[in-house]
């Protein structure tokens, strides 16, 4: 076997993890899975696209005599990270099986409608028109499956996904995204998580249209997978775990409970604040040093922030009004 191309993380079924790099902040890598039982193979994730990724894919599935145009694809959410190469990897044909709302969000016209709203939305929260359109840019990393070329099947929660022997159920799980699902096991504990929880870093959340509260659901979601009796936890990136998810989802809790309270401390101490000055300061950051984070670390930034914010919202513990254009925010007396 060339050395390096996959790891086997699990026996029965046989599951192997691929990790395929990408860049985009910085330097990483995303874990595809390989689950192999009897003559059947599921591949979960399939990482962003890159030459090198590819080869790496491909080598991957040659050593492991899997043949990809008969293997189900599952698809844990569309981030670039792992979605994107699935289009450059698939044959025409090939049975994806994947959320309806991350499908159906990312066609080109929708992508269109979504980036214009998302363009105005940085606009009225203070962002300057060149900042909006770098924005904008960062806020479409994600991926594209086209139903007239791939089998498309849509999952959610409760659906069943069998290769061999083994039997994964669908679990909805929004909160890093609206289309977030993972695939659990229940006999054997087994799931892939996707981003819904992670180890190597805290998943971040993207926010939702209007007055729906992602921090909520986020949250809710890490509780419900805290519940589950888990022997195998594979996630979108990192090792494999073999332990259930509780120490790790307190952490993930008490670094966003954090973060919300520097949030509403930074809208406390600057009221009639907008989305971006209270990103900014809850990062206790000058305008000066604000401006030195490249747009894509701002946006990232800001994105926790309106997530923050919604959220507090929600509580009623901050309110929104307009300063002419500009949506502001401020404290709210208790
Ligand atoms: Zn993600």
């Amino acid at each position: 076997m060339a050395k390096g191309l996959y790891k086997r993380v699990w026996d029965v079924p046989e599951i192997y993890r691929v990790r395929l790099p990408f860049s985009n902040l910085k330097k990483g890598s995303s874990n595809c899975y390989i689950v192999k039982s009897g003559s059947e193979s599921l591949i979960v994730d399939t990482g962003a696209y890159s030459p090198e990724a590819r080869d790496l894919f491909v080598g991957a599935t040659d050593e492991l005599g899997v043949d990809v145009k008969a293997s189900k694809v599952f698809l844990t959410h569309m981030h670039f990270d792992h979605a994107e190469m699935a289009p450059h990897l698939l044959p025409a044909g090939a049975r994806v099986y994947a959320s309806a709302i991350g499908v159906k969000a990312r066609t080109p016209e929708e992508t269109e409608r979504s980036q214009e709203l998302f363009f105005r939305r940085m606009l009225a929260n203070g962002a300057t028109e060149d900042d909006a359109r770098a924005y904008r840019a960062c806020n479409a990393e994600t991926a594209f499956i086209d139903q007239s070329l791939f089998d498309v099947r849509y999952v959610k929660e409760g659906d069943a996904l069998s290769v061999g022997d083994a039997s994964f159920r669908v679990i909805a799980t929004p909160g890093h995204t609206a289309d977030h699902l993972c695939l659990y096991e229940p006999n054997r504990g087994i799931l892939f998580g996707g981003d819904a929880v992670l180890y190597t870093t805290t998943p971040s959340i993207d926010p939702l249209p209007g007055k729906l509260d992602a921090y909520a659901m986020f949250i809710e979601t890490l509780e419900r997978l805290r519940s589950l009796p888990l022997r195998c936890v594979l996630l979108g990136h990192g090792g494999a775990s073999y332990h259930p998810l509780g120490e790790r989802v307190d952490q993930i809790i008490e670094k966003k409970e954090h973060k919300l309270e520097r949030v509403l401390e930074a809208v406390r101490g600057v009221p009639y604040c907008t989305g971006e000055t209270a990103a900014r300061l809850s990062l206790h950051r000058t305008m000066e040093a604000w401006r030195a984070f490249s747009p894509m670390q701002r946006y990232y930034a800001m994105l926790e922030c309106f997530v923050s914010i919604q959220h507090l919202m929600a509580q009623g513990r901050i309110e929104r009004t307009f300063d002419d254009n500009t949506k502001v925010y401020r404290h709210r007396a208790l």
